[in-house]
């Protein structure tokens, strides 16, 4: 789960890490009366996720109230790379002297944590590793050991950031550190951190992506996920229990196993189709989940096909063909589905399916030859 720039503020702030004084907004009014009590001058700030908000004018200084009002009114509402607008978050400005970048991630290939650090912030780290990756300082964390302040200290001095920056922005990055292991981050990323004219160092963006894995051990995190704007389509599949993942392909997938599921994708895109989806129906292939399955696939516009791929192990496939035949009484299928049964009885799946085939419900012998097929359907 990703969190808006002022929850990944609020994290930081239960790990000591120092941002600026603010507060949120989701009036003009609002806006005002934040911008009142963080003291002027203040930055008023487009609360969506995704970067480049600055860019994109979602960003704006203001000196006094006429001039926070004149742009929390534009900033609301806009849309930003698709997103709408609907939270400021509004917050004391700082006067900078410089902008860093710093970050912890995983780094999965050497089983590590990754720490990145940067003199050259405010742009887009990607930029800045295509243009001038000398610039970046890379630390490789041992989960185990940890990053104790020392190596901080000697990291900080590798990025070559500004002398009288370095003792703070070391202490800072320890506690950046036990934000991401401790908070339980995927990522946890300022950018820019600043060198204040005044000699303070602090965060004045945050990117935070929570691990959802670990989302059983931080109750707190509800808050969190009640802000979150859901794929609708997952959200319909979550209420029904269902292992699904929203993609934005053409071809409606429906498999049992993840594995099975996963192979069902790359066999699709390998035959130039691409999935709408993944969705695991797990072992119970039962005509209930089945149903459930065809309806949160059904319900989705860019569908065009749909692939039924079933292996059946534990799984009986005659059991997953009463499954599908009874589904097909219950909802109504808007795209044509293609069917590969496979495994234990597969015989008698087949028997149970062989009176209603058409040429919008479609057998074929192979995972393949049903890839190619759903492809050709889904145009
Ligand atoms: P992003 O564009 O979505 O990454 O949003 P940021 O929060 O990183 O802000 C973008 C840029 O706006 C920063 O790199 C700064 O140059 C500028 N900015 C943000 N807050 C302040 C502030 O308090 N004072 C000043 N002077 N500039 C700011
Ligand atoms: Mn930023």
């Amino acid at each position: 789960m990703d969190l808006y720039e002022y929850q990944g503020k609020q994290y930081f702030a239960r790990f000591g890490i120092p941002t600026s004084p603010g507060g949120v907004a989701d009036t003009v009014e609002e806006a005002v009366a934040q911008a009142d009590a963080a003291a002027y001058p203040v930055v008023v700030k487009a609360q969506v996720k995704v970067g480049g908000r600055g860019k994109a004018g979602g960003i704006k200084l203001a000196a006094d109230a006429e001039e926070a009002r004149r742009h929390a009114e534009a900033i609301l509402g806009m849309d930003i790379k698709g997103h709408t607008v609907h939270r400021l978050w509004v917050e004391h400005a700082s006067d900078i002297a410089r902008e860093y970048y710093a970050s912890f991630t995983l780094d999965r290939p050497n089983k590590l944590h990754l720490g990145m650090l940067s003199a050259e912030g405010g742009v887009e780290i990607e930029e800045v590793a295509a243009t001038n990756p000398g610039a970046i300082a890379r630390l490789h964390v041992d989960p185990v050991k940890g990053l104790d302040l020392a190596a901080a200290r000697r990291w900080v001095a590798e990025a070559e950031l500004d002398q009288e920056a370095r003792p703070q922005a070391a202490e800072l990055l320890v506690k950046l550190y036990t934000c991401y292991v401790e908070g339980d981050c995927d990522l946890a990323e300022i950018n820019p951190l600043i060198l204040t004219t005044e000699g303070r160092v602090h965060a004045l963006d945050a990117k935070v992506t929570l691990d959802d894995n670990a989302a059983f051990r931080h109750p707190e995190w509800e808050e969190y996920a009640a802000t979150e704007t859901e794929d609708p389509r997952e959200k319909m599949a979550k209420e029904k229990g269902l292992n699904y993942i929203g993609l934005d392909g053409s071809v409606g997938i429906i498999a049992n196993g993840a594995g099975l599921a996963m192979s069902t994708l790359d066999v699709v895109n390998q035959v130039g189709g691409r999935a709408a989806n993944f969705l695991d129906i797990g072992g119970g292939a039962n005509a209930d989940v089945m149903a459930a399955a065809l309806e949160v696939i059904n319900a989705d516009p860019a569908v065009r096909s749909i692939l039924v791929n079933i292996f059946g192990g534990i799984t009986r496939v005659d059991e997953v063909a009463n499954g599908v035949v009874a589904a097909l009484e219950r909802v109504e299928i808007r795209s044509p589905i293609v069917l590969r049964l496979d495994g234990t009885n597969a015989e008698a799946g087949r028997r149970i399916l062989a009176p209603r085939l058409s040429d919008r419900l479609v057998a074929e012998p192979t995972m393949l030859d049903a890839a190619r097929r759903a492809v050709a359907l889904a145009g």
